[in-house]
Order: structure tokens, then C-alpha cells, then sequence
């Protein structure tokens, strides 16, 4: 066997390779939102050259949004490539990884893949956070590396940034707060980097900014964990097409805020008219809601209305998270499933 255990062992990530024309499966945004941007490349962008491995344009316009310094930030292809990074530079062999239960399922992955050991905490019934149970968790069994994913995917569930912050105390070990989906909430930590060493907040592109497709994340940390992780980033990690474009969005932040603005409303519809159907949903801090359904084959009669959600397994069987979507994609959607409750 070539391959080395960790890896024979491992189920790979699925994406759900079904084509629909509402496709509410994976907390895309809004496709229209940047998509001038892409006018901007002109023929005197030249592709020769490797990218500024500074990324020097990015880090300022990273640095503005998030209201830190350029010496905060280490840039990555998603931050999916950050998060790995993060576990390569922080956990070794047999060392232990804790985060959410359920939490994004990534983190388990990437810890699979370096050999290390992985833990969930602060499970509840109505999938809330019990934040005491983390801290209990982290004390007993002191992992390397602790994951806060807020809000949470799948659930939805947000850790108010005091409590993360608890966590963060708790423990002189390192603590991500995976802050993919915090633009549609309102408990970053992202201003307490300077406050705390052992904290590290990854962000990403892909979600309020609608730009998935360049793959762009990026992490702030103070100026110790940054060389660290400079340490073990591959060189020109990220391309200069998408460094590009995800400086001029950034410029253009105030789109950003409206699209999150009509979001929230439209998140509270799909949210509520869950509720009147009588499907069990939870409240949402991020750019999709999660729900349970009994309906028997629910993902399969979606997808013959053209609708595309995402389904759970194993522990969250009858467990789905669709999308928000735009205020038709919602209401077809709605249709739909008033159609099948
Ligand atoms: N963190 C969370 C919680 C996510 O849900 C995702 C994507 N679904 C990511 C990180 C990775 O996003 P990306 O690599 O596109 O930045």
C-alpha cells in the first residue's frame, strides 16, 4: 500500500456533483455582486511574472476592512488552504485538535490527514453552544489546537464574543475563530489580536463577498503566529488574478454591506416561513439556515423542482442547511417545500 495510513483511512471531502438551477447546496452569494470586477483585468495585466509574494495590494486593502495592521495578516488560496497551514504549523503527530460538535467538517480532515487526534465539544440538543462544556473540555484534555467556527456551519449557531474570548483564556494553546460567515453576525474577535497571542482569526472571500470562485482567504493573528505560519505558507500560495480581484473588492466594501443588509431579511422569511410550515429550523447567524426534516427522500424532491440544498448524514441524518439564496431562489424554494410538508 503506497499510501500512508492517515490517508488510506480517510474518506475524501464530497461536493455534491448534481446541477441545479437554484443552488442553495454550498453558501455561495450573490453571483451578480463583483462580477464587473473582471473588467478590470486589462491587457496590461501580465501573467509572466509569480505573483508579489508580499501581497502587498491585498494585505492593505485586508488591512483596511479589518481594521488592523499589514503585519497582522498571512493571505491564502480559500481559507481552507489557512486553516490547513494553521494545523501543519501548530499540531503535530498524535496531538490533539478540539472543536464544535457538529462543526465544519474540514477541520477533522485536515486533522486526519497530519496524524493528529480530534475531539468535538459543547454538543446540545438544540445544537446552541455550550460554551462551559468547551472550556471543561479544553481543561481535561489540553489540545494543541482548538477550532471555533462562528457562526457555525451547519447550524447556523453563534458564540457571543465574550464567550469566545473565555475560550480563548482558557488555554495558552493556539484557538482559531473560523469567521467565514461572520459578516452576517455581529461577534468578532478579529479586534482582540493584539490582546491575545495565542488567537488567530481566519476569514475568507467566498462568503459575504460572493467570490468563492478565487479562492481567497485570509488570517489575522499577532506578529508571532504570522511568522510561524509565513514559515510553513508555500511561496505565491495565491494567484495574482484572484489577489487582484479580491483587493478591488475589498475597496468596494459598502456592496458587500447592502447585499448583508437584504440577507438578513431575507434569512429571517426562509427562517420564518420554516416555522409556519412546522419544520423544525434554527435560528441562523450566518448566510443559510438549518433544518430538520422527516419528508422521505426531501434532497431528491427538491432537486426534481430544480432546487439544490445540502443534506446530512451519520449523527445529522433528516438534517439539511439550505442556502439564502436571492428573493426569487427563496421563494421557489419555500414553494417547494410547502408543497412537500
Ligand atoms: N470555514 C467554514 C466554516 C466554511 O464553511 C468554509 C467553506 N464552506 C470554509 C472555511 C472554507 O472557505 P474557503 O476555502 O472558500 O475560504
Amino acid at each position: 500500500m503506497r499510501e500512508k495510513q492517515s490517508v488510506k483511512e480517510l474518506e475524501p471531502y464530497v461536493v455534491n456533483p448534481v446541477v441545479c438551477s437554484i443552488k442553495l447546496d454550498a453558501n455561495e452569494g450573490n453571483k451578480d455582486l463583483y462580477k464587473d470586477l473582471i473588467k478590470k483585468i486589462s491587457s496590461d495585466f501580465y501573467l509572466n511574472t509569480y505573483p508579489d509574494d508580499n501581497y502587498t495590494e491585498l494585505k492593505k486593502a485586508i488591512a483596511s476592512y479589518a481594521k488592523c495592521d499589514v503585519k497582522n495578516i498571512s493571505v491564502g488560496n480559500g481559507s481552507s488552504e489557512l486553516l490547513d497551514l494553521c494545523v501543519k504549523a501548530f499540531v503535530d503527530t498524535n496531538e490533539l485538535i478540539l472543536s464544535l460538535d457538529p462543526t465544519f467538517s474540514m477541520y477533522s480532515l485536515y486533522a486526519q490527514i497530519a496524524n493528529s487526534r480530534y475531539i468535538g465539544a459543547g454538543e446540545s440538543n438544540d445544537f446552541t453552544i455550550k460554551v462551559d462544556d468547551i472550556i471543561k473540555s479544553i481543561k481535561e484534555n489540553n489540545p494543541k489546537l482548538t477550532i471555533i467556527c462562528n457562526p457555525n456551519n451547519p447550524t447556523g449557531a453563534v458564540i457571543k464574543k465574550e464567550d469566545v474570548l473565555r475560550i480563548v483564556k482558557s488555554t495558552d494553546n493556539i484557538v482559531i475563530a473560523d469567521e467565514a460567515y461572520m459578516e452576517f453576525s455581529n461577534e468578532s474577535v478579529v479586534d482582540e489580536i493584539e490582546n491575545y497571542d495565542n488567537l488567530i482569526v481566519v476569514k475568507t472571500m467566498s462568503k459575504a463577498f460572493s467570490m468563492a470562485g478565487i479562492r481567497t482567504g485570509y488570517l489575522i493573528a499577532g506578529e508571532d503566529i504570522i511568522k510561524t505560519i509565513e514559515k510553513v505558507r508555500p511561496p505565491y500560495n495565491l494567484n495574482s488574478i484572484s489577489a487582484f480581484l479580491a483587493t478591488e473588492a475589498l475597496k468596494e466594501k459598502d456592496k458587500m454591506l447592502e447585499y448583508v443588509k437584504t440577507l438578513k431579511v431575507e434569512r429571517k422569511k426562509v427562517y420564518n416561513s420554516l416555522l409556519d410550515m412546522g419544520v423544525k429550523a434554527y435560528k441562523s447567524g450566518a448566510n443559510f439556515v438549518f433544518f430538520k426534516s422527516d419528508i422521505k427522500g426531501l434532497e431528491e424532491k427538491l432537486i426534481k423542482d430544480d432546487i439544490l440544498i445540502r443534506k446530512f448524514g451519520g449523527k445529522l441524518n433528516n438534517y439539511y442547511r439550505v442556502t439564502i439564496g436571492s428573493e426569487k431562489e427563496n421563494k421557489v424554494f419555500l414553494e417547494s417545500m410547502k408543497k412537500l410538508v
